[in-house]
Parts: C-alpha cells; structure tokens; sequence
C-alpha cells in the first residue's frame, strides 16, 4: 500500500459537526490495519529529513499518530491539551476559532531548549490550532524543525498561517 491509496481510507462527511464543514474521517483508516501502517511510515517519511528530536502532538486524533509516531520514530512525546487537562504547571496560547477563540496547554518546563520538534496532528484546516502549538514551544526555547499532518485542507490555506516552518502533508484535498 502506497500514500495514494490512503485517501480510500479517509471519509469525507459533509455537514458534521455543523452545516457547510465537510468533516475528514480517518476512522476508516484507522480501522484498517494496513493502512494505519502505511499512514504511519508515510508520516514518519516526511518527518525524518528534519532531524527532530521530539514530537509535540495536539489533543485529541493528533495524540493516534503522535503515540504511533513517537514509538516507530523511538522520540519523546510532548501533549498539547485542551484547558484543566494537565496536571502540572502549564503555559497556554489562546487561539482563532471561525467563531469566537480556543486555548491550548502545555507543561512548559518539558519543552527542552534549542531542541528540534515536530508539531503532529491528523488535520491542518485553517492552520491556527497548530500556529499556536508551534508558537508555544517557540515561546518556552524549543525549536519547530516541521509541522506534520496525515490530511492538509490545502483552500483554507493553513501554510500561510505557519509561515516561516516547514509544512509536510501525507494527504491533500
Ligand atoms: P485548524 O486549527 O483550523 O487547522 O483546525 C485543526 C483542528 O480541527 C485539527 O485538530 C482537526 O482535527 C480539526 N479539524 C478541522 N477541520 C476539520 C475537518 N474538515 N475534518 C476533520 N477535522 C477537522
């Protein structure tokens, strides 16, 4: 099984979670042992150039591939959460949702200065849930070598929003 195959795997539902989203289900990949496999090397394909020395991924489909790719890749793995799920002292970037804002956390002092991180998570839209995962560890002296997805919704333009890092897709729609 190849990267191309992969998109028979994934399936678009229009209207969920609410009308006008065409929603990107990648439980059918999952689903299927094989391809979960290749999803995982393909991914692991795209990060490796980079050099990472650890993988930052965003809650909660970003945590599948992020524990998948950490043990294949044999990296550490940093959590990106939603608020009051992490029980240390955590740092937090607010964020731009289509309507209204968002936040993410994360424990701050396990981000390591200078090191090379990959930032994970199953779907890039319009970009800003990973720009704020990206600029966090910035903040806190970590280095974002990639930000890495399985699936890039390429018209809502979330390149542009991490501007200035590497973007690498396994899939584009
Ligand atoms: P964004 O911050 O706009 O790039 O949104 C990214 C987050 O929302 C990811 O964690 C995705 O899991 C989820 N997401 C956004 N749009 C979709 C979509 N059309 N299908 C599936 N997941 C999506």
């Amino acid at each position: 099984m190849s990267a191309a195959d992969l998109d028979s795997y994934v399936r678009a539902v229009p209207d969920f979670p609410k009308p006008g989203i065409l929603f990107r289900d990648i439980t059918p990949l999952l689903n299927d042992a094989g391809a979960f496999a290749t999803a995982i090397d393909c991914f692991a394909g795209l990060i490796e150039p980079y050099r990472v020395q650890g993988l930052v991924a965003i809650e909660s489909r970003g945590f599948i591939f992020g524990a998948a790719l950490a043990h294949h890749m044999h990296l550490p793995l940093l959590l990106v959460r939603k608020p009051g799920k992490l029980p240390r002292r955590t740092v937090s970037a607010a964020y731009e949702l289509e309507y209204g804002m968002d936040s993410i956390e994360m424990h701050a002092e396990d981000i390591v200065s200078d090191r090379p991180y990959a930032v994970i998570d199953d779907v890039i839209a319009t970009g800003g849930t990973a720009a704020a995962a990206a600029g966090l560890v910035e903040q806190y002296g970590g280095r974002v070598a990639c930000c890495a997805f399985l699936i890039e919704l390429a018209l809502l333009k979330g390149r542009e929003r991490l501007a200035g890092h590497a973007v690498e897709s396994v899939l584009k729609y």
